[in-house]
């Protein structure tokens, strides 16, 4: 399967995308970790993101989109991935189109997880990682709706909403069974 998680940060994308990979065999490709491990091993990649991530900006689309298509190619990801973080912008998801249709593939869902504000900056506060202090978070969650929001419209005919504010267990129920799994 081939699909696409969106929602706000906070949202609990990267638990349930842990989660999911295990059950659907394929993998999670997040271009959060991607940028984290970079960070952490000190590649110029890493250099470049560091402050846009720090900041709660976006990393520029030329720099992720080509760090997406190289992890797309990889042998893993051929049969099917779950992408987790990207794409983050319509312009990101027109580029994401044009490598799948290259590849002659398609995506087979997107999935929307549905939370309010209130308990993503609960669940991000909560999860105390380096860009989650309140300044950052509000950026974040402004970037959230003015750019990443538009992909429910975009992505209107292959949208999966599930309400994503119950325990992990019960979100992870709702989205196999929302996949017919
Ligand atoms: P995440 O782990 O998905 O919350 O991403 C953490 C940070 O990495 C974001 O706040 C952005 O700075 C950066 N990032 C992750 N994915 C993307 C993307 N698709 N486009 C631009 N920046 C991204």
């Amino acid at each position: 399967m081939r699909l696409v998680l969106l929602g706000p940060p906070g949202a609990g994308k990267g638990t349930q995308a842990v989660i999911l990979s295990e059950k659907l065999g394929v993998p999670h490709i997040s271009t959060g970790d991607l940028f984290r491990a970079n960070i952490g091993d000190g590649t110029p990649l890493g250099l470049e993101a560091k402050s846009y991530i720090d900041a709660g900006k976006l990393v520029p689309t030329d720099v992720t989109a080509r760090m997406v298509k190289e992890r797309l190619a990889e042998d893993d990801a051929r049969d099917g991935f779950l992408l987790d973080g990207f794409p983050r912008t319509v312009e990101q998801a027109e580029i994401l189109d044009g490598i799948l249709t290259e590849a002659g593939v398609v995506l087979d869902g997107v999935v929307n997880f549905q939370v309010s504000e209130d308990v993503v900056v609960d669940r991000m506060l909560a999860r105390g990682r380096a860009d989650d202090n309140e300044e950052t978070i509000r950026t974040r969650l402004q970037v959230y709706r003015n750019e990443t929001a538009p992909l429910i419209e975009h992505y209107a005919d292959r949208i999966i909403t599930i309400p994503a504010e119950g325990t992990v267990e019960e979100i992870n129920a709702a989205t196999m069974a929302a996949l017919g799994k």
